[in-house]
């Protein structure tokens, strides 16, 4: 089978060099085993962070194996019973375009319930991140002003819709007039393009109100911004810091202490596995609403896998609207 493996570790934004393609001979499945065709591997921003050496809340890759992250796959030869051939499934699987597995992390995926590649997405990883940080850390009660940023990718779109759900009045921020207008369509009261606007201005016009509940994706001078807007008893849920992911060394700015305790303000950072006991809750809930019409979701779908670097990538150039997946059969 094709496999991609982490050539090396990259200094800043990774280029080409840093995947190698190769190939692997798979055994036939024993017992316990199965073989796995890939259907859509998911890319995340996260693993940016893993091809670093260093300890974080994930081991990094290492150099010469595969990448692996969330991949869809379908049962194709079977010796496990729990998992009979036709199964599709969802699980933390290497780049590869056929995987053997013993079945351990897998879960199947309801046939009825909405297309597969949402498991990657709104029902899966990201969606549960923006029920948990929106739900659980920052609280929003109606009438309240949310800001998300990153608002037009896979988390951030999910958290702007929960909170219209809760009755908020939702303020996102993205980097196009086409993400804007997605946003707008999708129910967000206001969208900013931080790229365009005098991002502190425009935000400030857009909150007459102040902000009571901030989720932030990106970090750097939009979460600067956001925090000389914050009201009395702010919540912050700290989800993700894109803009510097790629930096090669501390980004410095605005300290933002002086403005969390003026305010009485509660920051917290979380990570979604934080709340997996509560996994099943979360994917019941955004399932619900997603049936009921309340919840809606788009994909950037790159077809083939040789275009997963290509994909990976896009991801810190925004060339993703919602979720972004790579269709590999
Ligand atoms: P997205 O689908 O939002 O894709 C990334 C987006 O980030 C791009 O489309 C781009 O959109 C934006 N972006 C890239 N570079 C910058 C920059 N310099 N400044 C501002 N925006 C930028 O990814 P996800 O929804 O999967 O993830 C969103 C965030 O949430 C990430 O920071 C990720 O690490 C984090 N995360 C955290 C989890 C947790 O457990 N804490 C779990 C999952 C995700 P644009 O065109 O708007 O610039």
């Amino acid at each position: 089978t094709n496999v991609i493996r982490l050539a090396s570790r990259p200094q800043g934004l990774p280029t080409a060099e840093q995947f190698q393609f190769d190939t692997l001979d798979l055994a036939v499945p024993a017992a316990g085993q199965v073989l796995l065709k890939t259907r859509y591997v998911s890319v995340d921003p996260y693993m940016r962070g893993r091809m670093n050496e260093g300890k974080s809340y994930v081991p990094p890759f290492v150099v010469g194996e595969p990448i692996a992250g969330g991949v869809v796959a379908e049962v194709i030869e079977s010796q496990n019973e729990a998992l009979p051939v036709g199964s599709v499934v969802v699980g933390n699987l290497p780049w590869q375009e056929f995987i053997l597995s013993d079945g351990k992390g897998l879960n199947r995926i309801p046939a009825d319930k909405a297309p597969v590649s949402y498991f990657l997405g709104l029902l899966g990883m990201p969606g549960l991140t923006a029920y948990f940080g929106l739900l659980d850390i920052c609280q929003p009660k109606a009438g309240e002003t949310v800001v998300v940023s990153g608002a037009a990718g896979a988390v951030g779109m999910i958290v702007g819709q929960l909170a219209k759900i809760q009755g908020a009045r939702v303020i996102g921020t993205a980097g196009s007039d086409e993400k804007v207008a997605y946003l707008r369509q999708l129910g967000f009261d206001e969208a900013i393009n931080y790229k365009t606007a005098n991002i502190a201005e425009a935000l400030a016009a857009a909150a007459p109100a102040g902000v009571d509940c901030y989720f932030d994706n990106v970090g750097g001078p939009i979460t600067d911004a956001v925090y000389d807007l914050l009201n009395k008893h702010a919540r912050i849920a700290l989800c993700g810091q894109i803009s510097s992911y790629n930096d090669t060394e501390t980004p410095v700015g605005p300290r933002p202490e002086g403005k969390l305790l003026k305010t009485s303000s509660k920051l917290q950072g979380f990570i979604v596995s934080d709340y997996l006991s509560r996994w099943p809750e979360g994917v019941q809930k955004l399932t619900e609403w997603y049936g009921q019409g309340k919840l809606q979701t788009e994909e950037t779908i790159t077809e083939g896998f040789n275009q997963i670097p290509a994909a990976f990538l896009g991801l810190f150039k925004g060339e993703n609207t919602g979720k972004a997946l790579v269709k590999v059969s």
